[in-house]
């Protein structure tokens, strides 16, 4: 027999069949899905201001959200011109005010029926007949006793999200709430835990049935807080399983043979090199050398700033593992970087003797040929290219090292697509978008960590500016001076339309003003994203060797291009870009033993506000970040020059899981929990979750059958389980 939770939501009071298509439609289908469709957002009583202590809010220059209750009194379609503008009047038990929709009139005139109660949410302001008016505002509709009993009682009313497909079989707010209320009333307690019994008193937590009634209706704040705790917890001790058991799953693997390592080689190739290694560069290929010399596969992810030097790091890599008689591929998020890798390792190789391939698309069909050939008849040791080197038809002869540059831009289907390729290879992911350190160890706790921290000795490091636009011809100037004494400059501009045709109209437009009005004595060059790598790489070639002093641009030179003699990349309209983005680009300079300049251009009074604001989260609100995020960002890129300050910084502002995706990762997706907010969570979740999987491999012992259960049950696919299979 079916136990309550297993059955159809559509036996559950007011509900019934065609109700029950809806509640399909997004995902719930059975009693229990319903149990964990939690509210969205709560009203709490302490936080209901009325009409009156709004006005007087306002007029304190409070400028944040508040939240009033009152009830629709009338209602307003008004006509202007082609438009329709809503407006309600309501009131509460203080006063009068409005809310107005400019947008989707005729839906909102359906909800806003007479004598309805709704608590409405938004910044308010007062308009110029001196009405108190919320436009566009968030809204839940409560009902008549509800809202009596609420503001009688220090009940917490959840909010539901009610998607359209609930809405269309007529399920409002308030039919959702009481469906809801009932189920958890009825089936809470045969809910079954989900956590072993030790991991919950360990951890002072509350159990499934009490956490999942508590989400839904918190009898205070703190009640709730403690669920959410729960769950949050919850989320993370799995999430971490999967990571250890992903270390474990690599741990067993062994490869064909460990490589030997020709320290003569090796010694012979580091001298004919122009400079010497950096100390941090030489620890890192220590820890890569260990990894290649051992019979387990090396799974490292090597972190290092914007111009560190981690391509000399993954060349040496690569001699290792070819002096064994193997092959390494080297593969590149975009072709102009495959080609620069490509060029640059030929030239640094030459005298060795060894064969480098390159691979990308747009080659031409015998060339390409006879590149596949020498692959896979292995003439060719090192392969470099783009996600050309992943398609089927290409055939590798012993590959030994696979190594990833830039890898945030790929995924982990294509990562791991790469590595199949070979026979239990060596891989090692390059990265310059740092991961803060606090998420290194969540995101990819599986892989080894290299950091090259410090950059070569003879680098200056990259004097930041922000100039108003106003100071543009000043800025013309600078660069025409320079350009005197061979510095070269990248004039940046962003990509603001969205046709393609636009696109190209606006990077020939930016051309034509530099080079007909601003630098007329200076040689200018051009490069975009709708040309063709081929032409690109013509581009930069010319640029390399001095046909231009300065290359107008649009953000094609990103990632990874190394032009030294490059000093001087301005970026205009700075704020259109991200933090990561604006030091990728900043990166694009000081390679070279010159003072290089990153000038940011902004417009007048941004600069001035951003010369204003002082950077110091400790002391700010979630909300003046959101306000000032593009302000922060300019700061920051002032203010720090290591990209892992920076990343930091872009975390506050964006959140963890944008910036690195989890989705990338191949882990799933966090609902409860924030890496960044719930750290201290997080570490205990983590120790849990490592000392069981490394006690208990198989979790084969009985107090933790719930663990092996739970991950079976929500996380099938993952072929990390195949030891507890
Ligand atoms: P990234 O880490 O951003 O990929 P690259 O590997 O492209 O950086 O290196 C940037 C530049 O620094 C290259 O021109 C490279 O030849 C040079 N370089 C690398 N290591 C050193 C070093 N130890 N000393 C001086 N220059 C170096
Ligand atoms: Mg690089």
């Amino acid at each position: 027999m079916p136990d309550n939770l297993s059955k159809s939501v559509q036996y559950l009071k007011s509900v019934g069949p065609k109700r029950a298509e809806s509640f399909a439609k997004i995902g719930i289908n059975t009693v229990r899905d319903l149990l964990f469709y939690f509210p969205t957002r709560y009203l709490d009583r302490s936080t209901i201001l009325n009409s009156v202590k709004v006005l007087q809010h306002i007029r304190e220059g409070y400028e944040g959200e508040v939240t009033v209750i009152g009830e629709v009194v009338s209602s307003d379609l008004i006509r202007y011109g082609k438009k329709q503008i809503f407006k309600v009047k309501m009131k509460d038990n203080a006063g009068f005010f409005e809310c107005v929709w400019f947008q989707g009139a005729k839906y909102f005139k359906d909800v806003f029926q007479q004598k309805n109660i709704f608590a409405i949410s938004s910044k308010p302001v007062l308009t110029k007949y001196g009405h108190l008016q919320f436009a566009h505002p968030d809204f839940d509709r409560l009902a008549e006793k509800e809202s009596k009993d609420f503001l009688h009682t220090s009940k917490i009313i959840p909010f539901y999200r009610v998607p359209k497909e609930l809405r269309e079989s007529n399920l409002g707010d308030f039919s959702l709430r009481r469906i809801i209320s009932n189920a958890v009333e009825m089936y809470c307690d045969e809910l079954q835990e989900s956590l072993p019994q030790y991991i919950i008193s360990q951890n002072n937590l509350n159990n499934t049935n009490d956490s999942v009634r508590n989400l839904h209706s918190p009898a205070n704040d703190e009640a709730l807080q403690k669920a959410q705790t729960r769950f949050k917890y919850e989320e993370l001790f799995y999430f971490e399983c999967l990571v250890a058991m992903r270390k474990q799953f690599i741990k067993i693997q062994t490869k064909p043979a460990p490589f030997k390592v020709d320290s003569g080689l090796i010694k012979k190739f580091i001298s004919s090199l122009p400079f010497k290694l950096t100390t941090a560069q030489l620890k890192v290929l220590h820890e890569i050398r260990q990894d290649l010399e051992s019979s387990k596969p090396m799974n490292r992810l090597l972190q290092g700033d914007v111009g560190s030097g981690k391509t000399i790091v993954a060349l040496i890599s690569m001699l290792i593992v070819i002096s064994n008689g193997c092959q390494a591929v080297l593969m590149s998020p975009t072709e102009i970087l495959a080609d620069q890798h490509y060029k640059r390792i030929k030239n640094l190789l030459g005298s060795f003797g060894i064969e480098v391939g390159i691979l990308i698309g747009g080659q031409k069909k015998n060339e390409r040929q006879k590149i596949l050939n020498e692959i896979k008849n292995g003439k060719i040791k090192i392969i470099i290219g783009t996600h050309a080197l992943i398609e089927e038809n290409v055939e590798y002869n012993k590959l030994g090292l696979v190594i990833i540059d830039e890898q945030h831009r790929f995924g982990v289907v294509q990562r791991s697509k790469l590595i199949r390729k070979g026979l239990q290879p060596d891989v090692l992911v390059m990265t310059a978008t740092p991961i803060p350190r606090t998420l290194t160890m969540t995101l990819y706790g599986d892989l080894d960590v290299s950091i090259i921290d410090e950059m070569p000795v003879n680098r200056i490091p990259v004097k930041t500016v922000l100039r108003g636009e106003s100071r543009l011809n000043d800025i013309y100037n600078f660069i025409r001076d320079k350009a005197k004494s061979g510095y070269q400059t990248f004039l940046v501009y962003p990509l603001v339309e969205e046709s393609e045709k636009l696109e190209l109209k606006a990077a020939e437009t930016h051309f034509k003003e530099i080079k007909e009005l601003h630098l007329p004595d200076l040689k200018i060059g051009l490069i975009h994203g709708r040309m063709s790598w081929q032409q690109k790489e013509n581009i930069m070639e010319e640029f390399v060797h001095k046909k231009y002093d300065v290359l107008v641009s649009t953000t094609v030179i990103e990632v990874g291009i190394d032009i030294p003699d490059a000093n001087i990349i301005v970026i205009n309209d700075a704020f259109r870009f991200g933090l990561s983005q604006l030091h990728q680009l900043r990166g694009r300079v000081g390679r070279s033993n010159k003072q290089a300049y990153c000038i940011l251009i902004a417009k007048n009074e941004l600069a001035v506000k951003v010369s204003q604001f002082k950077l110091d989260f400790a002391y700010q609100s979630k909300e003046i970040i959101e306000k000032n995020k593009s302000i922060i960002r300019l700061n920051a890129m002032l203010k720090y020059p290591s990209g892992f300050d920076l990343a930091e910084v872009d975390m506050k502002l964006r959140g963890p899981g944008d910036i690195f995706g989890t989705k990338q990762s191949g882990m799933p997706e966090l609902r409860y929990a924030n890496v960044v907010e719930d750290y201290d969570l997080l570490l205990k979740a983590r120790n849990d979750a490592f000392q069981i999987i490394e006690n208990d491999k198989n979790l084969s012992d009985r107090n933790n059958s719930i663990i092996k259960k739970n991950l079976q049950e929500n996380f099938s696919g993952n072929i990390f389980l195949s030891q507890i299979a």
